[in-house]
């Protein structure tokens, strides 16, 4: 574990095409697979283990059980998901006995305890079994050292698990992922998009990947843009507006509240959709002034923080942290919860009916006490 290798991902074809996917983008060079490209005869007399009950477990067991296929949670004696999945009508064994029995086992826990629960259940894992992921990085990073002889697959969906089990539930697919790092019985890839189609993701599309793009553009995706990115533009706004006497009420709606209205529009129709929308001075003023804020050393800091995910250096620190229990992790956190934004926000959002979290329900006081309001 000390010396984290990037995967070179000798192992993952390339070879989409012949095993049956669409090719519906030759510009991008993207392979999507939809219903039709799926067999579902490469899974339908299959048991799956689904390892953890919680955002992602709870979706693909239950959507699989109602795909007509045998689903077997494994779940640790004494964990608190227990009961919930054989309320979901679902059998519940632990992880070991139900790897044991299925021919794919989806690997659901938390990524930081994934190598431990695979001590626990390889022995489980026959010659053409299936070790399944949602997201590579314990394969990529070398922290599970799978047998040569089993498969290693990914469907991951692009959402959260409540979303995918609503969408199949409605009907309706939930994007993702299809990758394949060993294929040792020829069928990986095809059981792999059976899947994706059993839990709903070939209704919306199945995008063809690999373990290491997967991995590391997620990782880049969530600390520079997405997770990292985003907060931090969000924090120095607004601290820029409070710092120079504007209200922290204002701040929270210009610098936070109103960034989802803005997303919304990207992701409805893409940049233009939301230049469309806005006024011509905001446009203007965001054309001219955007490149300003986010300049060419923030593009050279992301370039590094590429480079960490890609040499392993985040994984290695991201693996020593919760050897040693996550000090750094427990600060941020608490720092980051303690941040005077958040206390300016929680009433404010408890006051609009138009919030998912708010409004004037019996779990939402409408004017709740806010932790840290007194601070200024
Ligand atoms: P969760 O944190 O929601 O998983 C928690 C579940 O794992 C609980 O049932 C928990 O049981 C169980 N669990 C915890 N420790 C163990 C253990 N040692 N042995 C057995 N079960 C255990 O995970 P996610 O669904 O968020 O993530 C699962 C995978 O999906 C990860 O690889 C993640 O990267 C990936 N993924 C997640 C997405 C998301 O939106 N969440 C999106 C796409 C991929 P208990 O209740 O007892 O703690
Ligand atoms: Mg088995």
């Amino acid at each position: 574990m000390t010396e984290t290798e990037t995967q070179t991902q000798t192992q993952t074809e390339t070879d989409a095409d012949a095993d049956g996917g669409t090719d519906t983008d030759t510009a991008l060079d993207t392979t999507i697979y939809y219903d039709d490209d799926a067999d579902r005869e490469y899974i339908d007399d299959k048991t799956v283990a689904v390892l953890g009950y919680g955002s992602q477990g709870h979706a693909h067991a239950q959507n699989l059980a109602d795909s007509g296929i045998d689903v077997i949670v494994g779940l640790y004696e004494g964990s608190s998901s227990r009961d919930a999945a054989r309320a979901d009508g679902l059998r519940v064994e632990t992880p070991a006995t139900a790897a044991d029995e299925a021919d794919i086992v989806s690997v659901l826990v938390p990524d930081t305890v994934q190598p431990d629960v695979f001590e626990k259940i390889q022995d489980g894992l026959d010659a053409g079994d299936t070790l399944q992921f949602a997201h590579g990085f314990n394969i990529h990073y070398n922290q599970i050292q799978p047998p040569a002889d089993v498969d290693v697959t990914m469907v991951a969906p692009k959402a959260p698990g409540h979303l995918v089990r609503r969408n199949y539930e409605a009907g309706e697919g939930t994007p993702g992922l299809v990758a394949v790092y060993q294929n040792t019985t020829g069928t990986a890839r095809k059981e792999a998009v059976a899947y994706a189609h059993a839990i709903g993701c070939t209704r919306a599309g199945a995008i063809e990947t690999t373990f290491r793009e997967e991995t590391e553009t997620d990782l880049f995706g969530e600390q520079a843009v997405l997770c990292g990115g985003a907060t931090a533009l969000v924090k120095q706004g607004y601290e820029t507006l409070v710092d120079a006497g504007y209200s922290p009420e204002m701040a929270y709606f210009e610098c936070l509240n109103e960034l989802k209205l803005i997303v919304d529009l990207m992701y409805e129709g893409g940049l233009s959709e939301m230049w469309n929308s806005v006024s011509d001075t905001a446009e203007y003023g965001g054309l001219t002034r955007g490149n300003q804020v986010i300049d060419e050393s923030v593009r050279e800091e992301m370039e590094s923080i590429l480079e960490g995910v890609q040499d392993g250096s985040f994984a290695r620190e991201w693996i020593s942290e919760n050897q040693a229990n996550r000090p750094s992790y427990t600060q941020l956190k608490a720092a980051e919860e303690a941040h005077e934004i958040e206390a300016v926000g929680e009433p404010l959002r408890d006051l609009f009916a138009w919030s998912d979290s708010g409004g004037a329900n019996e779990e939402n006081e409408v004017v709740s006490e806010p932790e840290a309001a007194a601070d200024d």
